[in-house]
């Protein structure tokens, strides 16, 4: 653990050699489709998953302003790393809160370390099969502790973490959060499912089969909609949308590179530009606390704008942005996973109105 190595704010020179380091992969870490072990490790080496911490819990205690900031950054560099770390800190803010000091104690140093991994698969608590009468993931009381049967049906890295923060419903409705580890008997993750785009986050379906789980590992629960204010496993967060932009941010800087030799892109560019300008100061200004919107109104800018940036890219790279390898056209992918990721429903419901041409 080298302290000197750590990137201490979102201006620190490190993150700009960190994010660098990422976009030079990031072409072939989509053509492999590949787990970002190296990239992980870099990460974990520059102290990355101490932003999401107090210094009391051994973290850097970066405010949530600063981090949308990070997430901006890293997202343009590469989003397949960058996703991958939002579900994995989102998991680790959850275990901070966890009431038992050993849990605390046995997991937290080794997430910091980069020597373990952890992943949320929490969707079917949220905006996955709640539609179905059965709940996907059932908790039944059991001794000391919860018995849950059944499956998470998006999980991130599950074959990579030692440890999942999942939900499960009782049959009284009310619901628990829970760190359960991997190891555990009768937790097993599916191969992981080939993606549009995002591969390489190998995500799958973790199917649990009568596993116990003791409740030192509980997090929250039982309660009704146990998610609702949970800090860093919540839908929509603030966070999906910094991906968004930050890979608008990406698209954007290819079309002004384009234009500086060819004039007939200067209004596009100048008009992405500022639009990208306006949803990141109303980003940042909603970490800051500032109500200048709803985080479900900026999603939806956030979302349409890197439907349209990306495909400016593309527009602006022509044929050549379509041959395989060139990032106009994994921009392009990568922007319609966040159509469906973490989408609440008026998420949801503004995009498929801007599809359709109607007025919201
Ligand atoms: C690449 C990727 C990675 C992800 N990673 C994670 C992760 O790490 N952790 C996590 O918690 N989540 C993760 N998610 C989940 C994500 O946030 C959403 O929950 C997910 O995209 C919702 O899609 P779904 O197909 O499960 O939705 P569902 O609502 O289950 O829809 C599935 C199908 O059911 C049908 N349907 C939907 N609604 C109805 C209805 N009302 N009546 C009848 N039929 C209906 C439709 O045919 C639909 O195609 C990930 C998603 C993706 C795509």
């Amino acid at each position: 653990m080298n302290r000197n190595l750590w990137i201490e704010s979102p201006t620190d020179a490190k993150l700009d050699r960190l994010c660098n380091e990422l976009a030079d992969r990031a072409a072939e870490l989509d053509r492999q489709q590949a787990w970002p072990e190296e990239q992980l490790r870099l990460c974990a080496e520059a102290g990355l998953w101490r932003w999401f911490l107090s210094p009391a819990d051994g973290g850097l205690g970066w405010s949530e302003a600063d981090l949308m900031r990070g997430y901006l950054r890293l997202a343009r560099a590469c989003l397949t790393t960058t996703f991958v770390i939002t579900q994995a800190s989102g998991a680790l803010r959850r275990i901070a809160t966890s009431q038992h000091d050993e849990v605390r104690e046995r997991v937290l140093p080794a997430l910091l370390a980069g020597d373990a991994f952890t992943t949320l698969g929490i969707s079917h608590l949220t905006t996955s099969r709640r539609h179905l009468a059965e709940p996907a993931l059932r908790a039944t009381p059991e001794g000391d502790g919860f018995r849950l049967d059944g499956y998470s049906p998006w999980v991130t890295g599950g074959l990579y973490a030692d440890w999942i923060v999942t939900g499960a419903q009782l049959a009284d409705g009310r619901q628990i959060l829970t760190i359960v580890p991997t190891s555990a008997a009768g937790v097993d993750c599916d191969e992981p499912t080939e993606l549009v785009a995002l591969s390489g986050s190998k995500t799958g379906a973790v199917q649990l089969r009568e596993v116990f789980v003791d409740s030192a590992w509980l997090l929250a629960g039982p309660v009704e909609n146990v998610l609702v204010g949970a800090k860093g496993a919540s839908t929509g967060g603030l966070q999906t949308s910094a991906l968004a932009i930050g890979l608008a941010d990406a698209a954007v800087t290819l079309v002004e590179a384009e234009r500086a030799r060819r004039t007939e892109l200067d209004e596009a560019a100048a008009a992405l530009r500022h639009e990208l300008g306006a949803v990141m100061s109303d980003l940042l200004s909603l970490a800051e606390g500032e109500a200048v919107c709803t985080s479900e109104q900026l999603r939806s800018r956030a979302n349409s704008l890197v439907l349209r940036a990306s495909q400016a890219a593309l527009t602006a790279a022509k044929g050549t942005g379509f041959v395989t390898g060139h990032p106009a056209g994994r921009w392009c992918r990568e922007a319609l996973f966040f159509l469906v990721w973490s989408c609440p429903a008026p998420v949801v419901a503004s995009n498929l109105c801007e599809l359709a041409g109607i007025e919201s």
